[in-house]
């Protein structure tokens, strides 16, 4: 990846990169994308795209990732984990995590960088219960259709965490993200021996 220094405001680099790979992925945007929760605004990243320079723009980060690349940061900041795992629901005591600590920040002014690995499913998810309690159910039916129109269209990945979700209003999954989130039926064993003897045979001097 070539980066390049375009230029500097209020003391701070601002960096365009040029000609990176990640400029051509939809999920580039990761690097603090801001997302609007009810009228505030919070940046939402993942740390397979975020650089370090990125992390300036924020008051307190919030990881909800069980690691950090802290060497990475170069600098202080205010922490508030949520460490979730990948894949998984939300941790004990979600609502009041989000009620008592996160929507204060977000009120008293305060740039929140949330962020996972890949930005979707734990970041989608934070960012999706924030706007199922911040937004009403009139104003936003689906926080998680929201989320998907605003950050990104892979937020949440789970049914654990799309329960957790619509949990918060104290409404059921609805249909189609029962239907989005069904169990899929494994491959079976036959298909996976077919490759793999392809394979063998193709092997030169086998
Ligand atoms: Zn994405």
């Amino acid at each position: 990846m070539r980066v390049s220094k375009s230029g500097l405001k209020k003391g701070r680099a601002i960096v365009r990169v040029v000609g990176a790979d990640q400029s051509a992925s939809p999920h580039s945007a990761h690097r603090g994308n801001p997302v609007r929760v009810g009228p505030y605004t919070v940046l939402a990243g993942g740390t397979s795209y975020l650089q370090p320079e990125d992390l300036s723009q924020a008051d307190i980060l919030v990881p909800l990732t069980d690691r950090i690349p802290v060497g990475e940061f170069g600098s202080f900041y205010e922490i508030l984990a949520a460490p979730m795992r990948d894949f998984g629901g939300v941790p004990p005591g979600w609502e009041t995590f989000l009620k008592e600590e996160v929507v204060p920040l977000l009120v008293g002014g305060e740039k929140i960088l949330a962020f996972c690995v890949g930005g979707h499913g734990r970041t989608g998810t934070f960012l999706a219960s924030l706007i199922a309690l911040i937004e009403t159910s009139e104003e936003t039916p689906d926080p998680i259709e929201a989320v998907r129109a605003r950050h990104c269209r892979q937020a949440v990945e789970t049914r654990a965490q799309a329960e957790a979700i619509f949990a918060l209003r104290g409404e059921p999954l609805p249909e189609k993200y029962q239907r989005e989130f069904a169990p899929r039926q494994a491959p079976t064993p036959t298909s996976g021996k077919l490759v793999w003897g392809q394979a063998v045979t193709s092997l030169p001097g086998s």
